[in-house]
Protein backbone atom coordinates (compact mmCIF):
# COMPACT_ATOMS: atom_id res chain seq x y z
CA UNK A 1 0.00 0.00 0.00
CA UNK A 2 2.64 2.28 1.05
CA UNK A 3 4.57 1.80 -2.39
CA UNK A 4 1.29 2.43 -4.59
CA UNK A 5 0.77 6.18 -2.79
CA UNK A 6 4.42 6.69 -3.38
CA UNK A 7 3.80 5.89 -7.02
CA UNK A 8 0.92 8.07 -6.93
CA UNK A 9 2.47 10.92 -5.15
CA UNK A 10 5.40 10.33 -7.45
CA UNK A 11 2.72 10.73 -11.01
CA UNK A 12 1.35 13.35 -9.67
CA UNK A 13 4.53 15.40 -8.87
CA UNK A 14 5.27 14.74 -12.74
CA UNK A 15 2.24 15.56 -14.22
CA UNK A 16 2.50 19.09 -11.94
CA UNK A 17 5.79 19.32 -13.21
CA UNK A 18 4.62 19.31 -16.55
CA UNK A 19 2.12 22.05 -16.09
CA UNK A 20 4.54 23.80 -15.01
CA UNK A 21 6.84 23.53 -17.61
CA UNK A 22 4.10 24.01 -19.92
CA UNK A 23 3.56 27.13 -18.92
CA UNK A 24 6.70 28.41 -18.63
CA UNK A 25 8.11 27.07 -21.28
CA UNK A 26 4.66 28.39 -24.02
CA UNK A 27 4.65 31.90 -22.11
CA UNK A 28 7.77 33.29 -23.78
CA UNK A 29 7.41 31.15 -26.48
CA UNK A 30 3.99 32.95 -27.22
CA UNK A 31 6.07 36.17 -27.22
CA UNK A 32 8.56 34.85 -29.89
CA UNK A 33 5.78 33.04 -31.95
CA UNK A 34 3.77 36.23 -31.63
CA UNK A 35 6.87 38.80 -32.43
CA UNK A 36 8.12 37.21 -35.42
CA UNK A 37 4.41 37.09 -36.83
CA UNK A 38 4.05 41.00 -36.28
CA UNK A 39 7.53 41.70 -37.44
CA UNK A 40 6.93 39.89 -40.15
CA UNK A 41 3.93 42.44 -41.82
CA UNK A 42 6.48 45.55 -41.35
CA UNK A 43 8.43 46.61 -44.10
CA UNK A 44 11.69 44.19 -44.52
CA UNK A 45 14.22 43.97 -46.79
CA UNK A 46 15.02 40.97 -48.27
CA UNK A 47 17.51 40.02 -46.47
CA UNK A 48 15.79 40.82 -43.36
CA UNK A 49 13.04 38.86 -44.53
CA UNK A 50 15.57 35.50 -44.91
CA UNK A 51 16.51 35.78 -41.52
CA UNK A 52 12.79 35.95 -39.85
CA UNK A 53 11.90 33.31 -42.18
CA UNK A 54 14.73 30.79 -40.75
CA UNK A 55 13.95 32.49 -37.59
CA UNK A 56 9.79 31.68 -37.81
CA UNK A 57 10.92 27.78 -38.69
CA UNK A 58 13.00 27.59 -36.13
CA UNK A 59 11.15 29.08 -33.20
CA UNK A 60 8.38 26.69 -35.17
CA UNK A 61 10.38 23.64 -34.96
CA UNK A 62 10.91 24.47 -31.29
CA UNK A 63 7.74 24.94 -30.13
CA UNK A 64 6.49 21.36 -32.16
CA UNK A 65 9.16 19.89 -30.77
CA UNK A 66 8.11 20.80 -26.95
CA UNK A 67 4.33 20.30 -28.24
CA UNK A 68 5.70 16.30 -28.85
CA UNK A 69 7.71 15.86 -25.81
CA UNK A 70 4.65 17.42 -23.72
CA UNK A 71 1.79 15.24 -25.34
CA UNK A 72 3.93 12.14 -24.77
CA UNK A 73 4.32 12.43 -21.11
CA UNK A 74 1.18 13.98 -20.45
CA UNK A 75 -0.21 10.29 -22.18
CA UNK A 76 2.23 9.03 -19.99
CA UNK A 77 0.88 10.63 -16.75
CA UNK A 78 -2.26 9.78 -17.95
CA UNK A 79 -3.06 12.81 -18.20
CA UNK A 80 -4.43 13.36 -21.51
CA UNK A 81 -8.36 13.07 -21.52
CA UNK A 82 -10.41 13.04 -24.64
CA UNK A 83 -13.53 15.45 -25.16
CA UNK A 84 -16.42 13.40 -26.66
CA UNK A 85 -17.55 15.85 -29.23
CA UNK A 86 -19.57 16.38 -32.20
CA UNK A 87 -16.78 15.66 -35.22
CA UNK A 88 -17.76 16.40 -38.65
CA UNK A 89 -15.73 13.90 -40.37
CA UNK A 90 -15.56 14.95 -44.34
CA UNK A 91 -14.91 18.78 -43.31
CA UNK A 92 -12.10 17.41 -40.88
CA UNK A 93 -10.60 15.09 -43.96
CA UNK A 94 -10.42 18.54 -46.23
CA UNK A 95 -8.92 20.47 -43.62
CA UNK A 96 -5.69 18.63 -43.25
CA UNK A 97 -5.73 18.14 -46.63
CA UNK A 98 -5.91 21.16 -47.60
CA UNK A 99 -3.25 22.44 -44.80
CA UNK A 100 -0.74 20.03 -46.39
CA UNK A 101 -1.41 20.90 -50.65
CA UNK A 102 0.88 23.73 -50.78
CA UNK A 103 3.80 21.71 -49.08
CA UNK A 104 2.96 18.87 -51.34
CA UNK A 105 2.19 21.03 -54.42
CA UNK A 106 5.89 22.58 -53.43
CA UNK A 107 7.55 19.19 -54.11
CA UNK A 108 5.19 18.60 -57.35
CA UNK A 109 3.12 15.79 -55.22
CA UNK A 110 -0.68 15.62 -55.81
CA UNK A 111 -2.43 15.29 -52.36
CA UNK A 112 -6.58 14.18 -52.62
CA UNK A 113 -9.05 13.71 -50.58
CA UNK A 114 -11.40 10.85 -50.43
CA UNK A 115 -14.40 10.39 -47.98
CA UNK A 116 -16.79 7.39 -49.54
CA UNK A 117 -20.17 7.90 -49.26
CA UNK A 118 -21.18 5.89 -46.60
CA UNK A 119 -18.97 7.66 -44.21
CA UNK A 120 -21.73 9.59 -41.89
CA UNK A 121 -21.16 13.42 -41.92
CA UNK A 122 -21.21 13.64 -37.98
CA UNK A 123 -19.81 11.23 -35.56
CA UNK A 124 -19.00 11.69 -31.76
CA UNK A 125 -15.64 11.68 -31.29
CA UNK A 126 -12.50 14.37 -29.95
CA UNK A 127 -12.06 16.13 -32.98
CA UNK A 128 -8.21 17.78 -32.22
CA UNK A 129 -7.07 14.38 -31.32
CA UNK A 130 -8.19 13.04 -34.55
CA UNK A 131 -7.05 15.65 -36.42
CA UNK A 132 -3.15 15.76 -34.41
CA UNK A 133 -3.17 11.84 -35.63
CA UNK A 134 -4.21 12.41 -39.34
CA UNK A 135 -2.09 15.63 -39.56
CA UNK A 136 0.88 13.59 -38.04
CA UNK A 137 0.29 11.02 -41.44
CA UNK A 138 -0.55 13.18 -43.81
CA UNK A 139 2.85 15.37 -42.36
CA UNK A 140 4.81 12.51 -43.15
CA UNK A 141 3.64 11.36 -46.08
CA UNK A 142 4.60 14.41 -47.42
CA UNK A 143 8.39 14.50 -45.86
CA UNK A 144 8.91 10.62 -47.35
CA UNK A 145 7.10 11.49 -51.24
CA UNK A 146 9.38 12.84 -53.47
CA UNK A 147 6.60 12.65 -56.66
CA UNK A 148 3.55 11.13 -57.05
CA UNK A 149 0.50 11.24 -54.99
CA UNK A 150 -1.02 10.94 -51.42
CA UNK A 151 -4.72 9.98 -50.93
CA UNK A 152 -6.35 11.03 -47.33
CA UNK A 153 -8.86 8.44 -47.23
CA UNK A 154 -11.77 7.75 -44.84
CA UNK A 155 -14.27 4.68 -44.97
CA UNK A 156 -16.72 2.73 -42.66
CA UNK A 157 -15.14 -0.52 -42.01
CA UNK A 158 -17.80 -2.19 -40.40
CA UNK A 159 -21.27 -1.27 -39.52
CA UNK A 160 -23.28 -2.23 -36.37
CA UNK A 161 -26.49 0.07 -35.51
CA UNK A 162 -24.88 3.19 -33.90
CA UNK A 163 -21.56 1.73 -33.50
CA UNK A 164 -19.38 1.56 -36.67
CA UNK A 165 -15.61 1.52 -37.36
CA UNK A 166 -14.14 4.63 -39.31
CA UNK A 167 -10.98 3.34 -41.19
CA UNK A 168 -8.51 6.73 -41.87
CA UNK A 169 -6.07 5.85 -44.60
CA UNK A 170 -3.11 7.88 -46.26
CA UNK A 171 -1.43 6.58 -48.93
CA UNK A 172 1.55 7.77 -50.54
CA UNK A 173 3.98 6.47 -52.85
CA UNK A 174 7.04 7.84 -51.34
CA UNK A 175 10.15 5.77 -50.35
CA UNK A 176 8.07 2.97 -48.32
CA UNK A 177 9.84 1.45 -45.43
CA UNK A 178 11.79 -1.83 -44.96
CA UNK A 179 9.65 -4.83 -43.52
CA UNK A 180 12.18 -5.28 -40.86
CA UNK A 181 11.61 -2.20 -39.18
CA UNK A 182 7.67 -1.66 -39.55
CA UNK A 183 7.22 -3.15 -36.50
CA UNK A 184 9.13 -0.30 -34.61
CA UNK A 185 7.96 2.43 -35.77
CA UNK A 186 5.53 2.92 -33.18
CA UNK A 187 7.60 2.69 -30.17
CA UNK A 188 9.30 6.17 -29.02
CA UNK A 189 12.16 7.84 -30.72
CA UNK A 190 12.57 5.30 -33.40
CA UNK A 191 13.73 6.97 -36.47
CA UNK A 192 14.52 4.36 -39.33
CA UNK A 193 17.02 6.29 -41.09
CA UNK A 194 19.45 8.82 -39.15
CA UNK A 195 20.48 10.81 -42.29
CA UNK A 196 17.10 11.09 -43.66
CA UNK A 197 15.69 12.25 -40.28
CA UNK A 198 18.84 14.94 -39.68
CA UNK A 199 17.27 16.09 -43.41
CA UNK A 200 13.63 16.31 -42.41
CA UNK A 201 13.87 16.94 -38.71
CA UNK A 202 11.38 15.32 -36.02
CA UNK A 203 11.63 14.01 -32.47
CA UNK A 204 10.64 10.39 -33.71
CA UNK A 205 7.81 10.44 -31.07
CA UNK A 206 4.80 11.44 -33.64
CA UNK A 207 3.89 7.66 -34.73
CA UNK A 208 4.45 6.68 -30.85
CA UNK A 209 2.03 9.73 -29.70
CA UNK A 210 0.14 8.60 -32.66
CA UNK A 211 -0.20 5.08 -31.71
CA UNK A 212 -1.05 6.29 -28.22
CA UNK A 213 -4.00 8.24 -28.97
CA UNK A 214 -5.56 5.88 -31.49
CA UNK A 215 -5.22 3.55 -28.41
CA UNK A 216 -6.63 5.79 -25.92
CA UNK A 217 -9.79 6.49 -28.35
CA UNK A 218 -10.23 2.59 -28.38
CA UNK A 219 -8.42 2.26 -31.75
CA UNK A 220 -6.48 0.13 -34.13
CA UNK A 221 -3.95 1.28 -35.91
CA UNK A 222 -0.77 0.08 -38.19
CA UNK A 223 0.99 0.43 -41.67
CA UNK A 224 1.69 -1.36 -45.05
CA UNK A 225 4.38 -0.40 -46.50
CA UNK A 226 7.02 -1.64 -49.59
CA UNK A 227 10.42 0.19 -49.49
CA UNK A 228 10.59 2.60 -52.75
CA UNK A 229 6.79 1.61 -53.90
CA UNK A 230 4.93 4.20 -50.97
CA UNK A 231 3.67 3.03 -47.49
CA UNK A 232 -0.31 2.85 -46.44
CA UNK A 233 -0.88 4.44 -42.66
CA UNK A 234 -3.91 3.48 -41.30
CA UNK A 235 -6.03 3.91 -38.16
CA UNK A 236 -9.60 2.54 -37.61
CA UNK A 237 -11.96 3.66 -34.48
CA UNK A 238 -14.65 2.33 -33.15
CA UNK A 239 -17.09 5.86 -33.44
CA UNK A 240 -20.85 6.69 -32.43
CA UNK A 241 -22.82 8.09 -35.61
CA UNK A 242 -24.85 11.24 -34.24
CA UNK A 243 -27.52 12.76 -36.27
CA UNK A 244 -27.57 15.87 -37.59
CA UNK A 245 -28.70 18.48 -35.94
CA UNK A 246 -29.69 20.41 -39.27
CA UNK A 247 -29.53 24.27 -39.32
CA UNK A 248 -28.52 25.22 -35.43
CA UNK A 249 -25.45 22.96 -35.90
CA UNK A 250 -22.35 25.06 -35.57
CA UNK A 251 -19.69 24.52 -38.54
CA UNK A 252 -16.94 22.91 -36.83
CA UNK A 253 -14.19 23.62 -39.15
CA UNK A 254 -12.23 26.61 -39.17
CA UNK A 255 -12.04 26.52 -43.53
CA UNK A 256 -16.04 26.64 -43.50
CA UNK A 257 -16.15 29.49 -40.48
CA UNK A 258 -16.73 32.66 -41.68
CA UNK A 259 -14.62 35.71 -39.50
CA UNK A 260 -15.93 36.28 -36.08
CA UNK A 261 -17.72 39.39 -37.02
CA UNK A 262 -16.96 42.51 -35.61
CA UNK A 263 -20.32 44.37 -35.36
CA UNK A 264 -20.22 47.32 -37.91
CA UNK A 265 -21.92 49.43 -35.03
CA UNK A 266 -19.55 53.10 -34.69
CA UNK A 267 -20.57 52.66 -30.95
CA UNK A 268 -16.97 52.10 -29.52
CA UNK A 269 -18.47 49.84 -26.64
CA UNK A 270 -19.67 47.33 -28.63
CA UNK A 271 -16.76 46.27 -30.32
CA UNK A 272 -14.51 46.55 -27.36
CA UNK A 273 -13.18 43.26 -25.30
CA UNK A 274 -12.13 43.42 -22.19
CA UNK A 275 -8.55 41.28 -21.83
CA UNK A 276 -7.02 40.61 -18.39
CA UNK A 277 -3.79 39.51 -18.96
CA UNK A 278 -0.37 40.39 -16.99
CA UNK A 279 2.40 40.25 -19.11
CA UNK A 280 3.42 43.02 -21.38
CA UNK A 281 4.44 41.08 -24.38
CA UNK A 282 1.04 38.77 -24.77
CA UNK A 283 -1.03 42.36 -23.86
CA UNK A 284 0.64 43.53 -26.93
CA UNK A 285 0.28 40.02 -29.19
CA UNK A 286 -3.35 40.33 -27.99
CA UNK A 287 -4.19 43.37 -28.72
CA UNK A 288 -2.60 43.18 -32.34
CA UNK A 289 -4.14 40.16 -33.34
CA UNK A 290 -7.68 41.47 -32.42
CA UNK A 291 -7.31 44.62 -34.12
CA UNK A 292 -6.35 42.21 -36.94
CA UNK A 293 -10.36 40.64 -36.15
CA UNK A 294 -11.69 44.12 -35.95
CA UNK A 295 -11.59 44.80 -32.45
CA UNK A 296 -10.32 46.76 -29.87
CA UNK A 297 -8.93 45.26 -26.77
CA UNK A 298 -9.30 47.57 -23.26
CA UNK A 299 -6.35 45.60 -21.79
CA UNK A 300 -6.35 45.82 -17.63
CA UNK A 301 -3.43 43.51 -15.54
CA UNK A 302 -5.25 41.62 -13.32
CA UNK A 303 -8.01 40.37 -11.87
CA UNK A 304 -9.01 43.02 -9.59
CA UNK A 305 -8.69 45.52 -12.60
CA UNK A 306 -10.77 43.77 -14.67
CA UNK A 307 -14.05 43.73 -12.07
CA UNK A 308 -14.22 47.57 -11.99
CA UNK A 309 -13.62 48.01 -15.61
CA UNK A 310 -16.73 45.63 -15.86
CA UNK A 311 -18.18 48.05 -13.45
CA UNK A 312 -17.66 51.11 -15.59
CA UNK A 313 -18.50 49.37 -18.95
CA UNK A 314 -20.31 46.94 -20.49
CA UNK A 315 -18.13 44.76 -22.57
CA UNK A 316 -19.49 41.70 -24.48
CA UNK A 317 -16.74 39.53 -24.24
CA UNK A 318 -13.74 38.98 -22.01
CA UNK A 319 -10.77 37.58 -22.46
CA UNK A 320 -9.15 36.55 -19.14
CA UNK A 321 -6.04 34.81 -18.90
CA UNK A 322 -5.91 32.63 -16.04
CA UNK A 323 -2.49 33.18 -13.76
CA UNK A 324 -2.39 36.72 -12.99
CA UNK A 325 -1.18 38.37 -9.60
CA UNK A 326 -3.00 39.84 -7.04
CA UNK A 327 -6.78 38.13 -8.29
CA UNK A 328 -6.36 35.33 -11.10
CA UNK A 329 -8.78 34.72 -13.97
CA UNK A 330 -10.37 31.76 -11.69
CA UNK A 331 -10.83 34.12 -9.25
CA UNK A 332 -12.39 37.11 -11.29
CA UNK A 333 -14.65 35.17 -12.99
CA UNK A 334 -15.66 33.52 -10.31
CA UNK A 335 -16.79 36.80 -8.61
CA UNK A 336 -18.28 38.51 -11.88
CA UNK A 337 -20.69 35.11 -11.98
CA UNK A 338 -21.39 35.78 -8.43
CA UNK A 339 -22.36 39.63 -9.62
CA UNK A 340 -24.28 39.19 -12.35
CA UNK A 341 -26.35 36.69 -10.18
CA UNK A 342 -27.87 35.12 -13.43
CA UNK A 343 -29.10 38.15 -14.78
CA UNK A 344 -27.01 38.87 -17.43
CA UNK A 345 -23.91 36.18 -18.73
CA UNK A 346 -21.20 37.69 -20.03
CA UNK A 347 -18.75 35.60 -22.18
CA UNK A 348 -15.87 34.67 -20.49
CA UNK A 349 -12.88 33.08 -22.71
CA UNK A 350 -10.01 31.41 -20.37
CA UNK A 351 -7.20 32.11 -21.64
CA UNK A 352 -4.20 29.84 -20.63
CA UNK A 353 -0.47 28.60 -20.81
CA UNK A 354 -1.28 24.63 -19.54
CA UNK A 355 -2.49 22.34 -22.12
CA UNK A 356 -3.91 19.83 -19.40
CA UNK A 357 -7.54 19.11 -19.33
CA UNK A 358 -8.10 19.62 -15.63
CA UNK A 359 -7.33 23.27 -16.72
CA UNK A 360 -9.93 23.32 -18.96
CA UNK A 361 -11.83 21.64 -16.21
CA UNK A 362 -10.65 23.97 -14.04
CA UNK A 363 -11.42 27.16 -16.09
CA UNK A 364 -15.20 25.84 -16.74
CA UNK A 365 -16.46 25.27 -12.99
CA UNK A 366 -14.70 28.71 -12.28
CA UNK A 367 -17.61 30.25 -14.34
CA UNK A 368 -15.55 30.54 -17.88
CA UNK A 369 -17.39 29.43 -21.09
CA UNK A 370 -14.69 28.44 -23.00
CA UNK A 371 -10.92 28.36 -23.05
CA UNK A 372 -7.86 28.84 -25.74
CA UNK A 373 -4.33 28.09 -24.83
CA UNK A 374 -1.06 29.92 -25.61
CA UNK A 375 0.24 30.92 -28.12
CA UNK A 376 -3.24 32.70 -29.22
CA UNK A 377 -3.67 32.29 -32.96
CA UNK A 378 -5.34 34.65 -34.80
CA UNK A 379 -7.76 32.05 -36.45
CA UNK A 380 -8.64 30.09 -32.83
CA UNK A 381 -9.60 33.63 -31.39
CA UNK A 382 -11.41 34.58 -34.00
CA UNK A 383 -13.26 31.19 -33.47
CA UNK A 384 -13.86 31.32 -30.27
CA UNK A 385 -15.03 35.08 -30.14
CA UNK A 386 -17.24 34.10 -33.10
CA UNK A 387 -18.93 31.48 -30.68
CA UNK A 388 -19.48 33.33 -27.97
CA UNK A 389 -19.93 36.98 -29.26
CA UNK A 390 -23.17 38.44 -27.97
CA UNK A 391 -25.70 37.72 -31.37
CA UNK A 392 -27.48 40.65 -30.34
CA UNK A 393 -24.26 42.49 -31.85
CA UNK A 394 -23.41 40.62 -34.70
CA UNK A 395 -23.88 41.30 -38.56
CA UNK A 396 -23.91 38.97 -41.07
CA UNK A 397 -20.08 38.65 -42.47
CA UNK A 398 -19.76 39.56 -45.80
CA UNK A 399 -18.95 37.59 -48.72
CA UNK A 400 -15.37 36.42 -49.00
CA UNK A 401 -14.87 37.44 -45.53
CA UNK A 402 -13.65 34.00 -44.76
CA UNK A 403 -11.30 32.15 -41.75
CA UNK A 404 -9.46 30.50 -44.06
CA UNK A 405 -7.59 34.17 -45.61
CA UNK A 406 -5.53 34.36 -42.05
CA UNK A 407 -5.34 30.85 -40.90
CA UNK A 408 -1.88 30.76 -42.34
CA UNK A 409 0.11 33.76 -40.90
CA UNK A 410 2.20 34.45 -44.09
CA UNK A 411 4.92 37.01 -44.53
CA UNK A 412 2.93 39.49 -46.95
CA UNK A 413 1.59 42.50 -45.50
CA UNK A 414 -1.84 42.11 -44.43
CA UNK A 415 -5.09 44.34 -45.71
CA UNK A 416 -5.28 47.31 -43.85
CA UNK A 417 -6.62 50.71 -44.45
CA UNK A 418 -3.80 52.78 -45.57
CA UNK A 419 -4.41 55.18 -42.69
CA UNK A 420 -3.74 52.37 -40.08
CA UNK A 421 -0.17 51.12 -41.70
CA UNK A 422 1.92 54.32 -40.24
CA UNK A 423 0.38 53.71 -36.14
CA UNK A 424 1.14 50.29 -36.61
CA UNK A 425 4.37 50.19 -37.70
CA UNK A 426 5.02 52.30 -34.12
CA UNK A 427 3.40 49.93 -32.59
CA UNK A 428 5.14 47.32 -33.75
CA UNK A 429 8.44 49.17 -32.52
CA UNK A 430 7.33 49.91 -28.96
CA UNK A 431 5.85 46.21 -28.94
CA UNK A 432 10.14 45.12 -30.07
CA UNK A 433 11.04 46.90 -26.90
CA UNK A 434 9.17 45.55 -24.73
CA UNK A 435 9.99 41.93 -25.55
CA UNK A 436 13.65 42.99 -26.19
CA UNK A 437 13.29 44.07 -21.78
CA UNK A 438 11.33 40.89 -20.88
CA UNK A 439 12.14 38.37 -22.42
CA UNK A 440 15.88 37.95 -21.30
CA UNK A 441 14.29 37.72 -17.40
CA UNK A 442 11.53 35.04 -19.12
CA UNK A 443 14.29 33.13 -20.49
CA UNK A 444 16.70 33.27 -17.45
CA UNK A 445 13.92 32.33 -14.79
CA UNK A 446 13.20 29.02 -16.49
CA UNK A 447 16.62 27.84 -16.55
P1 LIG B 1 9.20 12.05 -36.54
O1 LIG B 1 8.41 12.81 -35.53
O2 LIG B 1 10.68 12.10 -36.30
O3 LIG B 1 8.81 12.26 -37.96
P2 LIG B 1 7.67 9.64 -36.61
O4 LIG B 1 7.40 8.76 -35.44
O5 LIG B 1 6.55 10.42 -37.17
O6 LIG B 1 8.88 10.54 -36.19
O7 LIG B 1 8.29 8.77 -37.77
C1 LIG B 1 9.34 7.87 -37.47
C2 LIG B 1 10.04 7.44 -38.72
O8 LIG B 1 9.20 6.62 -39.52
C3 LIG B 1 10.46 8.56 -39.62
O9 LIG B 1 11.67 9.14 -39.20
C4 LIG B 1 10.60 7.85 -40.94
O10 LIG B 1 11.85 7.21 -41.01
C5 LIG B 1 9.52 6.79 -40.89
N1 LIG B 1 8.30 7.17 -41.62
C6 LIG B 1 7.18 7.70 -41.09
N2 LIG B 1 6.26 7.91 -42.03
C7 LIG B 1 6.78 7.52 -43.20
C8 LIG B 1 6.30 7.47 -44.57
N3 LIG B 1 5.07 7.90 -44.90
N4 LIG B 1 7.14 6.98 -45.50
C9 LIG B 1 8.39 6.54 -45.16
N5 LIG B 1 8.89 6.57 -43.91
C10 LIG B 1 8.09 7.03 -42.94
Amino acid sequence: EKTTAKALEAARLKSEFLANMSHEIRTPMNGVLGMIELLSRTPLDEKQRRFLSTLQTSAGGLMSVLNDILDFSKIEAGKMELREENCRVRALVDEVTELFAARAELRGVEIVAKVENDVPSQVEADTERVRQVLSNLVGNAVKFTESGRITVRASVEEYKGQVFQLRFEVIDTGIGIDPALQGKLFEAFSQVDGSLTRKHGGTGLGLAICKQLVVLMKGRMGVTSEPGRGSNFWFVLPLRRLESTGSLELPSTLSERPLAAPPSSKDGASRRILVAEDNPINQEVVREVLSELGYEAYIVDNGVQALSALEQEAYPLVLMDCQMPELDGYGAAREIRRREDGARHIPLIAVTAHAFEGERQKALSAGMDDYVTKPISGAVLAEVIQRWWPKSLSREPESGERLASIRVPSAAPVEQPAQALDPNVRRSDAVAKIFLKHVPDQVISIG
